[in-house]
């Protein structure tokens, strides 16, 4: 294991601000040649981030290539952009401005801090790191160590492929980031629950720092009478119980219109045996809870409303099966907490605007899922609810498109990334006014005596 000492933080942060201000991060050609080393070392990896996310989570190799590996898409993405994103860009100025031209130059920050998560735990590291290498920065990355295994080969890869004076990794779990936390940073960048994303907040405060907070909720996901059963089934299955539904925006909730719960139940059923058997403890495909602590809880949920599909689970394994719970209140701790677990509640509604209703009395969620293909009930879903984001007729799938700004609102998080948003993550956008010397009007100068019929008329 590679553990820089947590006791040398204060000088790793001092020697990035000083290879900062050599201003080597801000040539785009570096950005790019970094850019093109991580994916190298990503590829050369492949194998070892497999393993440790097995050993970790247990996670299918199919999963892991599909959400984890799958961020050397977003390097591609970035180096194919970089060069325009990185222009200044021309901002219109109004005419009694007409000697005037204005830029708009994005900047980089500077030393930037990333803590990640352990239920992604390598894309949920690796994709904002992109972003902070694309805007220039230098980066302190603080893994999950929960996901430790992952952590490990997150802090090989950074350690043999670039100088701690640009990217370092430390790894550690609550003292290491509350060290972390004490130093000034240019940005923290942040994914994880609520609660710590407020301790990240006011340690950010101290120094004025601004933050990305990547947090969670509990995401419904609305199903009405007009869809195809088959693909919605499918599809929520697919986005619930992928990495056993530990997902930031797996479906929390389902809001089922009365009349098509029976025959989603059945069609649920029946894409849970496609998907993972008659017994998925058997399936390779099927993931483990992340800890004893983690499981625990979710068979804590065991306890509330009515279990109608599996609610099996063995500790030894840390296995929980896909469950589906039918008759929760709204009071159960299941329908209180974020899931982040194989478990999905099911509440029926007979008018939409009950469903929203129930959207709107909670906090705002980071995802928001409908499957109907009513356009009406579409634009009322969209303009009476708020969410970080929305997918319809589908799910998770939102994360996967680099031109789509991915973030929650409210309780859910503050800013966003993915694609260029990552790069204006990380970016400053320094606003440049330029004159010139060909003229220089009085209007502005004292003595005003006589000026203000001018001015008022300028204003007006
Ligand atoms: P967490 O908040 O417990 O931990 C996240 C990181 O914060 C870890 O690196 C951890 O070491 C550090 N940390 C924990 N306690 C801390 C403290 N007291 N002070 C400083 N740092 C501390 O989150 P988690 O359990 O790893 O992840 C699960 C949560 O993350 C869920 O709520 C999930 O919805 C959310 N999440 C959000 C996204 C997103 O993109 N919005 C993605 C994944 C997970």
């Amino acid at each position: 294991m590679i553990t820089t000492e947590l006791s040398n933080i204060g000088n790793i942060i001092q020697t990035q601000r000083e290879f900062f201000q050599t201003g080597k991060t801000k040539e785009v050609t570096f950005r790019i040649e970094q850019l093109k080393n991580l994916k190298q070392a990503i590829i050369e990896h492949e194998q070892s981030i497999v393993e440790a996310l097995q050993a970790d989570l247990r996670k299918p190799e199919v999963e892991t290539y599909l959400t984890e590996i799958s961020v050397i898409k977003d390097i591609d993405y970035a180096i194919k952009h970089l060069q325009n994103w990185t222009k200044p860009q021309k901002a219109a100025v109004s005419w009694d401005f007409f000697s005037y031209s204005a830029r708009i130059y994005p900047e980089p920050l500077g030393v930037v801090l990333i803590i990640g998560p352990w239920n992604y735990p390598f894309n949920l590291i690796i994709s904002p790191l992109i972003g902070a290498i694309a805007a220039g920065n230098c980066a302190i990355i603080k893994p999950s160590e929960i996901a430790s295994h992952t952590s490990d080969i997150i802090a090989k890869i950074i350690a043999k492929n670039f100088d701690p004076a640009y990217l370092a990794v430390i790894e550690g779990g609550v003292e290491a980031s509350q060290k972390l936390l004490a130093e000034k940073f240019d940005h923290i960048f942040f994914t994880g629950g609520t609660a710590v994303g407020k301790i990240i907040m006011a340690a950010a405060a101290k120094y004025l720092t601004p933050v990305t907070l990547e947090l969670g909720g509990k995401s419904p996901c609305i199903v009405d009478t007009d869809i195809n059963l088959e693909h919605t089934v499918r599809r929520i299955t697919w986005g619930k119980f992928i990495n056993a539904g530990q997902t930031c925006i797996a479906p929390d909730y389902l809001l089922v219109n009365k009349t098509i719960k029976k025959d989603l139940i059945d069609g649920l059923e029946k894409s849970l045996k496609e998907f993972y058997g008659e017994n998925p403890v058997n399936s390779p495909d099927y993931a483990r809870i992340i800890s004893q602590k983690h499981f625990d809880r979710l068979v804590s949920f065991l306890k509330d409303g009515e279990v109608i599909i599996g609610g099996e689970n063995q500790p030894s394994e840390r296995y929980i099966a896909p469950t589906l719970i039918d008759n929760v209140s709204l009071e159960d701790s299941v329908m209180q907490e974020e899931i982040f677990g194989p478990i999905l509640p099911i509440i029926e509604y007979t008018d939409i605007a009950e469903a929203i209703a129930l959207i709107n009395s909670r906090p705002k969620p980071l995802a928001l899922y409908l499957f109907s293909q009513d356009k009406n009930l579409q634009k009322q879903v969209l303009q009476e609810t708020s969410s970080g984001g929305v997918c319809i007729n589908d799910t998770v799938m939102q994360v996967g498109v680099s031109s789509l700004p991915f973030g929650g609102v409210g309780d859910s998080g503050i800013g966003n990334y993915h694609g260029k948003a990552s790069f204006d993550t990380f970016s400053h956008k320094k606003s440049v006014l330029q004159n010139s010397f060909w003229l220089d009007l009085k209007w502005r100068y004292a003595p005003y005596q006589g000026k203000l019929p001018l001015i008022k008329k300028l204003l007006g």
